[in-house]
């Protein structure tokens, strides 16, 4: 494997790594190697020699969606995340690179005056991640205003897709299961008024500082179980925080991990504890919902290895 061909395209080799070191959680074994790409053009040069050199690869963003096993992975691992956004206004559209931080769009698109994202202020991770999980808030998804996304295959080939060969559901796209990695895509956003969507980021950052916890502080993935589907059209989505809490899930602990005491559907390390931990308490809380409910609670916050 040519490793030094990436480094001089400028992504980071790091061999092997621990990826706790990459996840909000703080939790994972190691992996061979990772590969950190910034750009679209170091994404794909990285998925082209490793496809050369038969080595298998795994895609992360910015970890805030995951539980790693504590084995680790045996595949290498991209991660496609950047400090620096990349966003540029085209033609009547906006178009962004999947490794731009969510927030970073977010931010940008209020000073720029653009409506359609505001909600998404504060939601970690990457613009790309977010495509793949259909990430949103408040009743909105990303997913609302994805008009095109380049895609690359594990091959590093490239193929522009609309939104509707996406299939954005709640929390998900068809992204989940192909394999496929957004390098970038394009928006369709709306002229708004500045000051007001300032008021609305900054009531939603406060909002987010008052009701979630610092995963900074406190590693977190966020909700751990998805709302469940109403049972009927006209119905609403139950929240799982709120089965939770009446299922007694709070009471629930594995060594340092525990439900954040502010939202039930939100599992903190508050302490010494493993990734196997985290799954075991998530197992128990699904449980206590299944039989005071007789709900099957179905996991956001996707799994990467081994569990137990
Ligand atoms: C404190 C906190 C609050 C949160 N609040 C919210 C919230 O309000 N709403 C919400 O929806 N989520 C929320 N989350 C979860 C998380 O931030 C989002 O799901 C986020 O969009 C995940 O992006 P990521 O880059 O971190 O993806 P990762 O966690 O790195 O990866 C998640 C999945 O996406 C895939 N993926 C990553 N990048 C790409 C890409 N470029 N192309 C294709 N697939 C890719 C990975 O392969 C993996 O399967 C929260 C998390 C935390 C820690």
């Amino acid at each position: 494997m040519n490793w030094d061909a990436l480094r001089a395209a400028g992504c980071a080799v790091r061999r092997p790594a621990p990826l706790a070191d990459y996840t909000t959680f703080r939790l994972g074994g190691p992996c061979p190697a990772l590969v950190a790409c910034a750009t679209p053009e170091q994404l794909t040069l990285a998925l082209g020699e490793l496809q050369t050199a038969g080595q298998d690869v795994v895609l992360i963003g910015g970890g805030s969606n995951l539980l790693v096993s504590d084995q680790g992975l045996p595949q290498v691992v991209i991660r496609y995340a950047s400090d620096q956004p990349q966003i540029r206004r085209a033609g009547d559209g906006v178009e962004v690179s999947g490794s731009t931080g969510l927030d970073d769009l977010a931010a940008w698109t209020v000073a720029e005056g653009l409506d359609g994202l505001v909600y998404a202020s504060g939601i970690p991770g990457t613009v790309g991640g977010a495509v793949a999980g259909n990430a949103g808030a408040f009743g909105r998804q990303i997913g609302d205003v994805v008009e095109t996304v380049a895609l690359l295959d594990q091959a590093g080939l490239l193929r522009t897709a609309a939104a509707g060969d996406l299939r954005f559901g709640y929390r998900c796209s068809r992204l989940q299961t192909s394999g496929e990695i957004v390098a970038s895509l394009r928006l369709r956003l709306t002229p708004g008024d500045r000051a007001a969507l300032r008021q609305q980021r900054a009531e939603f950052l406060d909002l987010r500082r008052r009701k979630h916890p610092d995963w900074r502080v406190l590693p977190t993935a966020g909700s751990f179980f998805k709302n469940i589907a109403p049972t009927s059209a006209a119905g609403r989505r139950q929240a799982a925080g709120w089965l939770l809490e009446q299922a007694g899930a709070q009471a629930l602990r594995v060594r340092g991990a525990r439900p954040f005491e502010k939202h039930a559907n939100i599992i903190v390390r508050d302490g010494d504890c493993t990734a196997q931990d985290v799954f075991d308490l998530a197992q128990q809380m699904a449980a206590a919902v299944q039989q005071k409910f007789g709900l099957a609670l179905e996991r956001e916050v996707r799994l990467l290895g081994r569990f137990g």
